[in-house]
């Protein structure tokens, strides 16, 4: 490759966003970091604007946009500190960015990431919210702006990764039977039930198998994160909730299957490390090291599959509803577990609640269609406004 890519990292203090950077440092002959951004751990973000030297870096308000400014200016530096969701639409759309990594966690990543993809950036998706809100109009803006989409979660990536070149044609076309979606259980898959209203915020933090931030993490420990994989998974691959199973497999060595018309199952195997779906959508459609150590079949020695107990787990099932229920059903769905997540978080509800909140909402507020972005921040608006309610009757 003879040009180096300018690279946008959107959430660049984040789990994703640092192992992203991990990665470019890796290859500095063919990408440079164009921008970063950071919300609360500003510090971090300062830390590397020294190190990858961007053109921009955005923070959430004015007041610590000047601040940062003035440090970087000190240091030497020509960075230009940019504030807001502005901020962050201006360096997702910039016209010299190649490749956005949006890696902003919930629906805040939304309209950058919308930005990237209405500018016909390559789009690296770790955000699945922003996927998950607004999944048609996501998707027709991507097919009007020819935007290049890549799934950087690991499911999404492998499943891309085992499809065929041509699956666009529609998944029966290309003989695709279904789509095996996998998930680890997370760290209660075995927890007896009655123990799960004591459970803390640091339990269910504490994944078995990989490290990343609190909201995905309690996502994993509810099995939200698969429900919302389900729904990112119909977007991605023009998929229905029916032609996705999900398989517990709880190793995390298998990262999601695909089983064909004649039999064939493809499956992506790898170490759980973020850094190689990265990798894979960074170089794509070449192949690069990203610094994960090759699979160790011997160390791994079995692999496990179970079904998901939808008991333990209403999650999954309130998202595979939503999921047919189409509309805004998608949007409310994701805003009430932020709501929820960040309550638990605050300890101000426990566990098993985030599944009850999620239900009592969704159930008293119908579905509409989805017509315009707008449309979807309403929804979004309204469920939070319910959800807030639901915390102060409680
Ligand atoms: P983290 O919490 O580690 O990072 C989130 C990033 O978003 C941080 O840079 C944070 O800034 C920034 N951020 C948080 N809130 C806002 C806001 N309101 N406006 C702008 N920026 C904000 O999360 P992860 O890196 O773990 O996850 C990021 C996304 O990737 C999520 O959507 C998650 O579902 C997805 N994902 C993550 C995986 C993982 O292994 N971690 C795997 C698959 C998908 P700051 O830290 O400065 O506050
Ligand atoms: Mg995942």
């Amino acid at each position: 490759m003879s040009h180096l890519q300018q690279v946008t990292v959107l959430g660049a203090t984040g789990s994703i966003g640092l192992s992203t950077l991990d990665v470019i440092a890796r290859h500095p002959e063919r990408y440079q970091v164009f921008a970063l951004s950071g919300f609360s751990r500003l510090a971090e973000l300062e830390a590397l604007c020294m190190i990858y030297r961007p053109r921009f870096a955005v923070v959430p308000q004015a007041q610590a946009a000047d601040q940062l400014q003035a440090t970087l200016r000190a240091a030497g530096l020509a960075t230009q500190v940019l504030h807001g969701p502005e901020g962050l639409c201006q360096v997702a759309a910039h016209p010299d960015v190649n490749t956005v990594m949006a890696a902003i966690v919930g629906a805040a990543g939304l309209p950058p990431t919308l930005a990237a993809v209405e500018a016909g950036k390559k789009v690296l998706l770790a955000n699945k919210e922003a996927l998950v809100m607004s999944g048609a109009l996501f998707m027709q803006a991507v097919k009007r702006s020819g935007a290049v989409l890549l799934p950087i979660d690991s499911e999404h990536n492998a499943i891309f990764q085992c499809l065929p070149g041509d699956y666009s044609l529609g998944l029966q076309q290309v003989g695709v039977r279904r789509i095996l979606l996998t998930a680890s259980g997370g760290p209660f898959r075995e927890m007896p039930l009655e123990q799960l209203h004591t459970v803390t915020p640091e339990q269910a933090c504490a994944h078995p198998n990989w490290s990343m931030g609190r909201k995905i993490s309690v996502d994993s420990a509810s099995m939200m994160n698969k429900g919302l994989e389900l729904i990112e998974a119909c977007w991605l691959f023009d998929a229905t909730p029916a032609q996705i199973e999900v398989v517990v497999h709880p190793q995390s060595v298998i990262h999601s299957l695909v089983d064909y018309v004649d039999g064939s199952v493809l499956a992506q195997l790898g170490n759980p490390d973020m850094r190689t779906p990265i990798t894979h959508a960074l170089a794509w459609p070449e192949r690069i090291d990203s610094g994960v150590a090759p699979l160790d079949l011997f160390a791994v020695a079995r692999l496990d599959f179970q079904a998901p107990d939808e008991q333990r787990f209403p999650c999954l099932r309130l998202a595979r509803e939503a999921a047919q229920a189409g509309g805004t059903a998608p949007a409310m769905l994701n805003a009430v577990n932020e709501v929820a997540v960040a309550a638990f978080l605050e300890r101000r509800i426990r566990f098993p609640e985030i599944a009850s909140m999620i239900e009592d909402v969704l159930h008293t507020e119908p579905a509409l269609a989805v017509e315009s972005l707008d449309a979807v921040l309403a929804a979004d608006s309204r469920a939070r406004d319910l959800a807030e309610q639901w915390l102060s009757r409680r």
